[in-house]
């Protein structure tokens, strides 16, 4: 593996830096990472995804007949990179990230006419409602129903933890359409309009007071036939095929380096007793050993992407380092934020916008959020189990 980036590389990571750097000067002084919870950051969110669609750059990687330059997925991993270290929003995660590249692999034309080009230029946001509440690593045991009815569906089921629901204007979802079938063949893939009469929607509070998850209810919920992705139960197969998306976790990696720095920064500046936090022995080691995990991170990451590019021969060690990436990067996240909260002490409890809260207030909240860091996205014992039996193959 050559670690050096192209010349061509180097300037577009430039690019993005300059662009970042002058744009996130915009940004709502609290909460702009918080897009869910706050309008003024929504509203932030929103205008930094058309500023990021007008340059081309939320689809840089699609194929070029659907908007994208087919660029490589080095060059996604940079802009994923600068964009987590300047703490920008603008990317919907749901859209982008799982949804396009389900329809560039399995959607039919007319599906990815209406859908690419507004998730492209940044207009259209959605949501992921996979998980219910007794179904979440065991997502094939999901029990919401969608039952044919002329060119309709109609769907009755509750999901659970529905990121941003309440901003989303769509859904992507999955729901049974055959209970007869062995459970992983009788699901079926939906876009759901959000506006659809029957679905209601309940906020559910994270554990630092903040609105980022709902409940979903759908209660005879109509869905055109048009709306289902791929064929009728063979949803959980259609939900697979997100492989050509940039999956390094770069984005955990990057914003660690960034609160690293800062916390760097912090305890070199800050006296406790008389004495710099960047004396005292015990903080030194342990901003050294986080400085050696940020970059072991790092190399993982873009040693994710590197085999993501090498192709589809690669498909399989790309997706198993894709599953350290997640779990170390998560995992680091955990560590820096605990570490942060003892290094600030008693005042790193104190909340963003008190003259007394350390750098923004942002280890009290990361404190709070990274417990479901390794969580989210699959949890750390689902990606080890998968580690342990498709890389290493060990026995079941
Ligand atoms: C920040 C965040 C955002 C999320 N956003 C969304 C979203 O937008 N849409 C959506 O649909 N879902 C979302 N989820 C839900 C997420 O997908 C689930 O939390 C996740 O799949 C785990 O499911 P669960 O919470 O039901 O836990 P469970 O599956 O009940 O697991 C509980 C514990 O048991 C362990 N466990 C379970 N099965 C096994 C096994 N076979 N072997 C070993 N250990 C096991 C798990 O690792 C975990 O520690 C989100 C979750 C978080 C934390």
């Amino acid at each position: 593996m050559d670690f050096r980036l192209t010349p061509g590389q180097e300037a577009l990571k430039k690019e993005f830096e300059n662009f970042f750097r002058e744009e996130m000067k915009k940004a709502p002084l609290l909460g702009a990472e918080n897009i869910y919870d706050n309008d003024e950051a929504w509203d932030f969110h929103c205008y930094m995804a058309r500023k990021l669609g007008e340059r081309g750059w939320l689809s840089r990687p699609w194929p070029k007949e659907y908007g994208g330059q087919a660029a490589p997925i080095i060059e996604q991993l940079l802009f994923n990179e600068v964009r987590a270290y300047y703490r920008a929003p603008g990317v919907d995660y749901q859209g982008l990230g799982m949804l396009a590249p389900t329809l560039l692999a399995s959607g039919n034309e007319k599906q990815k006419q209406q859908h690419l080009p507004p998730i492209a230029r940044g207009e259209i946001m959605w949501c992921q409602g996979w998980s219910e509440p007794n179904a979440g690593s065991d997502l094939a045991s999901l029990k919401t129903k969608a039952v044919r009815d002329g060119d309709y569906y109609i769907i009755n089921g509750q999901k659970a933890w529905t990121s941003g629901a309440h901003r989303a204007q769509w859904c992507f979802m999955l729901a049974r359409t055959d209970p007869e079938q062995p459970r992983h063949r009788g699901l079926s893939f939906f876009l759901v309009d959000m506006n659809s009469p029957g679905l209601k929607l309940r906020p559910v509070r994270a554990l630092n007071g903040t609105h980022m998850f709902n409940e979903m209810f759908f209660d005879d919920v109509r869905v055109p036939k048009e709306n289902m992705v791929g064929d009728e139960n063979r949803g959980w197969y259609v939900s697979l095929m997100t492989m050509n998306f940039e999956r390094s976790s770069i984005g955990f990696m990057a914003e660690a380096k960034r609160n690293l720095e800062e916390l760097i920064g912090f305890c070199k500046e800050t006296k406790r007793n008389g004495e710099r936090l960047s004396e005292q022995p015990l903080v030194r080691h342990l901003l050294a050993q986080l400085t050696i995990d940020v970059e072991v991170g790092l190399a993982l990451s873009y040693k994710v992407a590197w085999l993501q590019g090498k192709g589809e021969a690669f498909v399989i060690p790309a997706a198993i380092a894709g599953c350290a990436g997640k779990v170390y990067g998560s995992e680091l996240g955990q560590r820096l934020a605990y570490a942060g909260s003892r290094i600030l002490g008693l005042y790193g409890q104190v909340k963003a916008g008190s003259k007394w809260s350390p750098l923004k207030g942002r280890f009290e909240s990361s404190y709070q959020e990274c417990v479901s860091l390794n969580m989210g996205g699959g949890t750390s014992e689902i990606m080890r189990t998968v580690i342990a039996l498709r890389g290493l193959e060990l026995p079941r």
